[in-house]
């Protein structure tokens, strides 16, 4: 068993972050992180664009993604290429993802400042809940999602939800695996061989770095 370092919500340019893939790999691996998963917004990675990333990647893990803006708020679908369109049912986009065989995720749940889905996260089915987003501005947003994953007995695991470099790893995830082949990675997610850890040093950095991204889109 090996334990990989991963962060599992992360944004390129390809959306609404400000670096390339390629770029925001380098970053991940200054902050000695083994992967990162790709999941920009309504825009999931094509298998020609993985190819090309993995090779400038080497070793580096990279989880083909999405975060998907369905009717209700965001969710997460790793390990897909195709995605269903912007407004979709959240119920129809699970039903999508079990077909792709997506590992699913609920970031930011309790977030109605990010698009957190909220209390319809009861009435649905999914692998892990988010339980820990540095972007969420108040605490309670965080605190609500951990407790209500150790309360219903959900996997918990954490991504930076990085747009700027300097926010990669803020959170990850720590995942046991027998091997660095995506499926098993995807596998010991489902089974809950995961440790969420929270890396974000302060408030003031959430906040810093909030100004930082509202600066540097006026330059888009
Ligand atoms: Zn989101
Ligand atoms: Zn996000």
């Amino acid at each position: 068993v090996q334990l990989m370092s991963i962060d599992l919500h992360v944004h390129t340019k390809r959306s609404d972050g400000v670096a390339s893939p390629i770029e925001m790999i380098y970053f991940a691996r200054k902050k000695h992180l083994d992967g990162i998963a790709i999941t920009d917004h309504d825009n999931p990675l094509t298998e020609d664009e993985l190819e090309l990333i993995q090779e400038h990647a080497y070793d580096f893990i990279v989880i083909p993604g999405v975060e998907v803006s369905a009717r209700e708020g965001h969710i997460l679908l790793l390990g897909v290429f195709e995605a269903p369109e912007k407004g979709t049912p959240i119920k129809d986009v699970i039903k999508f993802g079990r077909k792709k065989d997506a590992v699913i995720i609920i970031p930011h749940p309790f977030d109605i400042l990010r698009k957190g889905i909220g209390k319809t996260i009861k009435k649905i089915d999914y692998d892990a809940i988010e339980i820990y987003n540095p972007g969420s501005i108040l605490p309670i947003f965080n605190n609500r999602a951990r407790s209500y994953a150790i309360k219903n007995n959900k996997i918990p695991v954490a991504g930076s939800d990085a747009h700027l470099p300097e926010a990669i790893g803020l959170a990850y995830t720590i995942i046991a695996t027998t091997s660095n082949k995506l499926k098993s990675i995807y596998d010991s997610i489902r089974k809950g061989r995961v440790y969420p850890i929270i890396n974000n040093s302060s408030f003031l950095n959430t906040i810093s770095l909030k100004i930082r991204r509202k600066i540097l889109r006026l330059f888009k």
